[in-house]
């Protein structure tokens, strides 16, 4: 048997902790278990969600519509696009995929930011393209754009805000960038978007300003994150017809399935759900500064629904998320991407106030 050899420099990608690992490897009882290692929105989606997806469950056995027209329409009111910039994957995830695919060839460049979204590289790789880092974890559009003159990437990835970091970019900084770059594709992952924008509206990006004045850039957003529907599995890209006709060729039928577009569109149609949740998310975000402001860590100024814990080299971030993992936290240790700091998801009041009793107990172990 004969495998691809591009595969040979893959990882496999390795997702945040599920709640049944924990139940199993370490016996603790599922409502014990505090899961804020993948960024999902801990106050669920909306109850009109729930409701719609109930509502619908008839149509399983049918396929769905891959027109996909609804949801297309309600997308395109709530950004003021036309369906035609528009296209729908399972999750951004399946976006960035299909964008790799649609322009990268054996060893052409892809240019990304030191530390980002781990999928990047993998989708570059299993095109057989090479990875241009910058050196610094923000995303430095000067270095950015000496590194594009140097090794004239194929695609150029811009995270913001950033994920595993929490960073954003200030927008007018990034629209000077993209005035000068004209040529690669320039994917803008905006996957936190709704967070940065309700944070600070200089880091806010409207797609529709955005590929109006760039036609190489396509935005990605998701309904993994602030919409609450990481388990269903859908997320979009905007773009000028021209970028979204390549992807499509690429689409397999019916990527996503009939009751994920039945949430989106419920999603959408309580923005007031959304909203709510993110004034929550920045509530309790500011008991994670105060606790790291009394433990003495240092922390990344996140415009996300997490926040990034550093930690000095002689306390180990993989000894504190494994020892927080022993009593039923789940975080994500950023080890694998060369940094010692843990990533938090933002979770509710209550999971908070337990989160921070452990991570006092594991850290006052630890210090002694
Ligand atoms: C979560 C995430 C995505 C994609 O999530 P999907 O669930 O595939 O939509 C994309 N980019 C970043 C930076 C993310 O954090």
């Amino acid at each position: 048997m004969k495998f691809n050899p591009t595969l040979s420099r893959l990882k496999t990608y390795e997702a945040g902790k599920p709640i049944e690992l924990v139940v199993r490897e370490f016996g603790i009882e599922e409502k014990d278990i505090i899961k804020l290692a993948s960024n999902e929105n801990p106050y669920g989606a909306s109850p009109k969600v729930i409701e719609g997806v109930h509502e619908n469950a008839h149509k399983v056995s049918i396929y769905p519509d891959d027109s996909m027209y609804e949801l297309k329409s309600a997308l395109s009111q709530k950004f003021n696009i036309f369906p035609e910039n528009l296209i729908i994957g399972a999750g951004s995830d399946q976006v960035l995929e299909f964008c790799a695919r649609a322009v990268l060839g054996e060893g052409d460049n892809v240019l990304m930011s030191k530390i980002t979204f781990a999928m990047y590289e993998i989708y570059a790789l299993q095109q057989g393209a090479n990875i241009v880092r910058s050196s610094c974890y923000r995303h430095d559009l000067d270095e950015f754009y000496d590194l594009y003159k140097k090794y004239n990437p194929a695609i150029i990835h811009i995270c913001t805000p950033n994920n595993p970091t929490g960073d954003a970019l200030d927008r007018d900084y990034l629209y000077q960038f993209l005035e000068d770059v004209t040529d690669p594709l320039i994917i803008v992952d905006c996957a936190y978007m709704e967070y940065a924008a309700y944070k600070d509206p200089k880091k806010s990006i409207d797609p529709k300003d955005l590929i109006g004045k760039f036609p190489n850039v396509i935005y990605l957003g998701t309904f993994s994150k602030a919409y609450g529907l990481g388990g269903m599995r859908i997320g979009y890209g905007i773009a000028q017809p021209r970028i979204i006709q390549e992807l499509y060729k690429l689409r397999p039928p019916f990527n996503v399935t009939t009751l994920s577009l039945v949430a989106a569109q419920a999603a959408l149609e309580d923005e007031k759900f959304v909203q709510e949740t993110i004034r929550k998310n920045f509530e309790q975000m500011e008991r994670y500064v105060q606790f790291a402001l009394r433990e003495g860590l240092e922390f990344i100024d996140s415009y996300t629904n997490f926040i990034t814990y550093l930690f000095p080299s002689h306390l180990s971030s993989r000894y504190i998320a494994e020892s927080l993992l022993k009593k039923g936290v789940i975080v994500r240790d950023l080890t694998s991407y060369g940094m010692n700091a843990i990533r938090i998801t933002i979770g509710t009041k209550e999971q908070n106030d337990r989160v921070f009793t452990l991570f006092k107990e594991v850290l006052d172990g630890y210090k002694k």
